[in-house]
């Protein structure tokens, strides 16, 4: 072997050698590279499994955790068991009801203080049998009543069997009740409650006491209770009434059985009206029951929308009310006939009132000594005065049964007031008190009115203040104003100087019967009717009264009356040919009223306050047509005066004013006239104006010559009354007329059939047929014949009877002569003579 081949073989072997440890190389890399990735691939895993692990520790840990939390909880729920239980016996311990709990055995489980209460509470432990617990109770602490106590339990082991277990109601020994209500549990336990009803039971007593019916309902209207006096109220029906029954079927049992006598027949109807009021909120009913009873049944909404009720049984009450009611329609039945008895009385009176005054005016007409006609006189003045007594109680019933009615006509004021004051002169002179009008100058004097009415307020008020008056003055005045169209409002005033009216009177004198009652006033008489008529009457006319008084010095009484002027008023005739006077009166008011009524009529007038003073004037300046005088005066007298103006050598005509000219007598004297006080105007200036034409004044009207061929006027008087017929009689007696009397309304029909009268009289109340049924008889026969009805004053109201029977006109009695004669020249047919013969003459 050569070294080349050795060396070439060695460097074979080198080369191969080379590449193997190459290839081993390689192999060792990629071994070494997987070896790598395996180790780090385990070494994920590693990381894994720790976060495994971490998160199963961490897992126990919150199971242990929650773990722990519960049996805290439960712990704590444990403890809270305990404690709601001893909480819930705790509150069971402060209530008064009693509690208890037995298991199904029927056995004492457990029970609070109240429910034990006065019991044993040694034998009454848990364990004990509920029928011992009943057993004990009824002999210790139940009030039995009349029950037995074996009785008693025997009931309440009753009740314990039942499904549902009835409530019952207990009274105890010591006077509280109780409530007893069992249920039964799911597992079989007995629950039991006694409840303390005491209170309720104590309103149930009250109620129960209540003499009133009493009754509650639900909303749903069904019983709730009611007490004993409802049962009793609706007796039938009182079994139906138990808890639970509705109101309607209540009142259908009622219905049923005829309890309500006012439904019968309308049954639903009735239902349905008494359902609605006892839906409606807040009402009352009044029922009657067939029992008679009279019942209120008001119903009233509760709270809760029920409805509580009162039944109250009135029946009582209306009672007394019809009772109260016949006596009423008794009393007013009794007042129609007081005002019938006083409307006849006053008949009765009036009718020999008639005679009386009739024949006391007749008699004043015959020659008489003075002393005869001063009784005549009297006993007219009394006749009338209570005419005036009668005509106050008549017309006081009338105002009271407001059947008066007002009889406008044109009517004179001034002489209406001249009169009314003429008539109470004889009263005022006696006590030396002077009456004076004062009408004002420049208002007329006729109105349209009712002068009858107004003569009785104006004789009231005048009369009044003379009678309260001692001494001093009565002064009635009359102011007007012009109102609308033609009327005037009048003030009139009565003043006096009398004893006055203290305040505390004046506000209610003008109601009926007051007087003042003192000692001054206590010796007047009266009715104290007067100023109430007076009052209603001036109201009546649409006018008002008033007064005003100091007592001590006199009172004022006014009133105020719109009246319209009359058309047919005239202007007064003024005396124009008088100049000047000389006036004298010791009165201020009296001189200041004669100014009044002279100078307004261009006369000049002089006052004087006494004699002296006129004839200290006439010296100076005797040029005056005439001395106006008066008579009563100080120092010297009207007739004294006469002497001396006479004595001085004056020649001119003096006149008398006298409040009382009879007292002059006989004494012989030259006044140019003597005229009466107060002083009418009219009369004045006629007086003033005679003075001049003395002639003209006296001498009668021509009258004209009569046709010889005229007949005598026939009158027929129906006239029942002797006296009556008699008064006619003399009072027509120098009337030339053919007078017939007729005993009644029969003998006036018969009598007018044969006598064919002018003019009749008619009586209104005569026996067999009075003066409307003749009347109307004659107007049935066809005959138009005037009919004058003679009445006495009676109710309103037969004056349109009266008319309504065809009669033309009505005169009221007492009989006046003027009036018969007015009536016989208003009615005079133009064939018969006139029957008097001067009528300006007789009527003066
Ligand atoms: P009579 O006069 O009938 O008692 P009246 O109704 O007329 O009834 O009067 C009632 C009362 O008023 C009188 O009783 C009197 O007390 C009082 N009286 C009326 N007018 C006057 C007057 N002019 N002065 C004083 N008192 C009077």
């Amino acid at each position: 072997m050569d070294l080349s081949e050795r060396l070439v073989r060695e460097r074979r072997a080198r080369l191969a050698a080379e590449r193997l440890l190459e290839q081993k190389s390689r192999e060792l890399f990629a071994a070494n590279e997987k070896l790598a990735i395996h180790a780090r691939s385990l070494s994920d895993q590693i990381v894994e499994q720790r976060q495994v692990v971490k998160s199963a520790l961490s897992q126990a840990e919150t199971l242990k955790d929650q773990n722990l939390r519960f049996v805290e909880d439960l712990d704590r729920a444990h403890t809270a068991a305990v404690m709601a239980e001893r909480r819930l016996w705790d509150a069971l311990e402060t209530i008064n009801d009693g509690f208890a709990v037995f298991d199904s055995a029927k056995r004492l489980v457990s029970a609070n203080a109240a429910w034990i209460g006065p019991l044993d509470s040694k034998l009454v432990a848990p364990g004990c049998p509920y029928d011992e617990i009943i057993r004990h109770s009824a002999e210790t602490i139940i009030d039995l009543g009349d029950e037995t106590p074996a009785d008693f339990v025997a009931r309440m082991l009753a009740r314990i069997d039942g499904d549902p277990i009835e409530p019952v109601t207990l009274k105890l020994r010591d006077g509280s009740w109780i409530k007893v209500q069992e249920r039964r549990a799911r597992d079989g336990d007995l629950v039991c409650l006694a409840i303390d009803i005491t209170e309720q039971m104590r309103i149930w007593a009250a109620i129960d006491v209540l003499p009133d019916g009493f009754v509650l309902f639900d909303r749903e209207e069904r019983l709730l209770a009611c007490n004993q006096r409802y049962r009793d109220m609706f007796p039938d029906s009182a079994p139906m009434a138990q808890p639970g029954i509705t109101f309607e079927a209540l009142l259908r049992h009622g219905l049923k059985n005829g309890h309500v006598p006012q439904a019968i027949g309308r049954e639903e109807d009735w239902l349905a009206d008494r359902l609605a009021h006892f839906r409606a909120a807040d009402t009352s009913a009044e029922n009657t029951l067939a029992n008679g009873r009279v019942i209120v049944e008001s119903d009233h909404v509760t709270p809760d929308g029920g409805r509580v009720g009162l039944r109250t049984d009135i029946t009582a009450i209306r009672d007394q009310q019809a009772q109260l009611e016949s006596a009423r329609k008794a009393a007013e039945a009794a007042n129609r006939a007081k005002s019938a008895f006083l409307a006849n009385m006053s008949h009765e009176i009036r009718t020999p009132m008639n005679g009386v005054v009739g024949m006391a005016e007749l008699l004043c007409d015959t020659a008489l000594s003075e002393e005869q006609r001063l009784f005549a006189e009297t006993i007219r003045s009394s006749g009338e005065a209570l005419l005036v007594i009668i005509n106050d109680i008549l017309d006081y019933s009338k105002i009271e049964a407001e059947r008066l009615t007002l009889r406008p006509e044109p009517f004179d004021l001034e002489r209406t007031i001249h009169e009314v004051t003429m008539l109470l002169q004889p009263r005022a002179r006696e006590k030396g008190i002077d009456l004076m009008i004062d009408f004002d100058m420049f208002l007329p004097t006729r109105f349209v009115g009712d002068p009858g009415r107004l003569r009785q307020v104006l004789t009231n008020l005048i009369g009044n203040a003379v009678k309260f008056t001692e001494k001093g003055h009565v002064l009635t005045r009359v102011v007007g104003v012009d109102d609308a169209e033609g009327t005037q409002t009048l003030h009139v005033t009565v003043e006096d100087t009398g004893i006055g009216i203290a305040p505390d009177y004046l506000d209610h004198i003008f109601g009926e019967f007051n007087q003042v009652e003192d000692e001054r006033n206590r010796k007047f008489e009266g009715t104290g009717l007067g100023l109430a008529i007076t009052r209603r009457l001036i109201e009546h006319m649409g006018g008002a009264v008033w007064v005003d008084s100091d007592v001590g010095t006199g009172s004022s009484f006014g009133f105020r009356i719109t009246l319209p002027v009359a058309e047919d008023a005239a202007p007064v005739q003024v005396p124009v040919s008088v100049k000047r006077v000389i006036a004298v009166d010791d009165q201020f008011i009296n001189r200041t009223i004669l100014e009044r009524q002279l100078a307004p009529c261009g006369i000049e007038v002089t006052l004087c306050r006494s004699g002296a003073e006129v004839l200290e004037r006439l010296a100076q300046d005797p040029d005056y047509d005439v001395v106006l005088t008066d008579h009563a005066m100080p120092e010297m007298d009207g007739v004294q005066l006469l002497d001396h103006i006479r004595v001085a050598g004056h020649k001119l005509p003096v006149m008398l004013l006298s409040s009382n000219p009879t007292g002059l007598g006989t004494l012989a004297h030259d006044f140019a006239a003597i005229l009466q006080k107060p002083i009418l105007r009219s009369d004045l200036y006629r007086h003033l104006q005679g003075l001049t034409a003395p002639a003209a004044e006296v001498a009668p009207p021509e009258a004209p010559p009569l046709p010889s061929n005229l007949r005598q006027m026939r009158v027929l008087a129906a006239e029942d009354n002797r006296t009556n017929q008699l008064v006619f009689q003399k009072m027509v007696r120098d009337m030339d007329i053919d007078l017939r009397f007729a005993d009644n309304g029969r003998l006036a029909v018969e009598l007018f059939g044969t006598f064919h009268p002018d003019l009749v009289f008619m009586d209104i109340s005569m026996p067999e047929m009075d003066g409307k049924e003749a009347a109307r008889t004659i107007r049935a026969m066809g005959s138009q014949v005037p009919i004058v009805a003679l009445t006495a004053h009676a109710m309103e109201g037969d004056a349109e009877a009266i008319l309504a029977a065809g009669i033309d006109r009505y005169l009221t009695k007492p009989l006046r002569k003027t009036a018969i004669e007015g009536a016989l020249a208003e009615y005079r047919p133009p064939e018969a003579r006139p029957p008097v013969s001067t009528p300006e003459e007789s009527a003066a």
